[in-house]
């Protein structure tokens, strides 16, 4: 959204595609205290101002999935699941998608107990005891947001500690209806094939079997690139877009932006810097390109 800003504000018309949600990752998040001018801001908040401020700028946009991108006569042709789209040049801002733990039961019980969103879904669960699997930033919010509206939650890593930062550690164990278990390995989800009733676990230093009863489970273990879609036309790294630092990809006209490249740091701030750099050098691309 930040490249289709910097974008409209340089004169181009622009196109911008998302297949679940405006706002990306970041709507996901309760709390957003590292935006620079804003001490405090929800994530969807945060996400909605910036909504409203490209469409009021003019953005077109549609709801559909890219699938596929080709180099055609002037320009670039993007398929979409329900459409097609011409431009002139095209930035990639797919970001990363929740990873699966890929055990027995979680995509039949996705929806149905099983989430990857405390934020969006926690709602649901209200008055419920409930667990959340991950052991980073995103897990703890996580549960520090859950153990809000929930009487229980249990949190389980797999390893003997966290990785977050120590501010949510400390917050999450001053928690009095928070329960943490380390070193377990998740194995099941469980229910009667319509609702989630239980997860397994075995320990990973005794190898003894475990099974919490939870009416949901939160997994917030990470993310990983989407991006194998587009490799007939760009160069990827272990799933992740390379660029330059004018964020051009190895097709010439191609751009991406944010997470769903190959950097160091993938968040908020830099994500909106690599956007404003996207557009920028895109636009400097169509003068280019149309005025020869
Ligand atoms: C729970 C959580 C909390 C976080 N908290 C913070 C924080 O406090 N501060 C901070 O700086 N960062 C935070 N982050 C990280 C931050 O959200 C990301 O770095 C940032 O959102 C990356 O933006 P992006 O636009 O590159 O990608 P994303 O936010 O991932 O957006 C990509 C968008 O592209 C869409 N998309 C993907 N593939 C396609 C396709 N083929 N066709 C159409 N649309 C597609 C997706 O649906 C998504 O909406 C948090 C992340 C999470 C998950």
């Amino acid at each position: 959204m930040t490249a289709a800003l910097y974008s409209l504000r340089a004169g181009r018309s622009v196109k911008l595609l998302e297949k679940e949600n405006f706002g990306g990752q970041i709507a996901d998040s309760p709390r957003v205290e590292n935006f620079p001018t804003i001490s405090s801001i929800s994530g969807l908040d945060l996400s909605s101002r910036l909504f409203d401020q490209i469409t009021a700028l003019g953005a077109d946009f549609d709801l559909d999935e890219a699938m596929s991108i080709e180099k055609i006569d002037g320009g670039f042709l993007v398929k979409g699941k329900s459409g097609e789209y011409k431009a002139k040049s095209v930035i990639i801002a797919t970001g990363v998608k929740h990873r699966h733990l890929g055990i027995e039961g979680e995509e039949k019980y996705l929806g149905h107990g099983v989430s990857y969103c405390a934020v969006c879904d926690g709602p649901f669960y209200k008055g419920k005891n409930v667990m959340v699997i991950g052991d980073a930033n995103s897990a703890l919010q996580y549960a520090i947001l859950l153990a809000s509206q929930c009487p229980h939650v249990d949190v389980v890593t797999l390893f003997d500690k966290f990785f977050a930062e120590s501010y949510l550690v400390n917050g999450l164990k001053a928690l009095p209806n928070v329960s943490i278990y380390h070193n377990l390995s998740s194995i099941s989800f469980n229910g009667d094939g319509n609702k989630l009733s239980s997860i397994t676990f075995e320990d990973t230093k005794t190898h003894e079997r475990k099974e919490f009863a939870e009416d949901a489970a939160f997994v917030a273990i990470g993310q990983v690139p989407d991006n194998e879609r587009f490799s007939s036309i760009i160069k990827l790294n272990r799933g992740f877009i390379q660029t330059d630092e004018a964020m051009k990809t190895s097709a010439d006209g191609v751009f991406a932006c944010g997470d769903c490249r190959e950097k160091k740091i993938r968040q908020l701030a830099t994500a909106c810097g690599d956007g404003a750099i996207a557009a920028l050098s895109a636009s400097d691309y169509v003068f280019k390109t149309t005025s020869n």
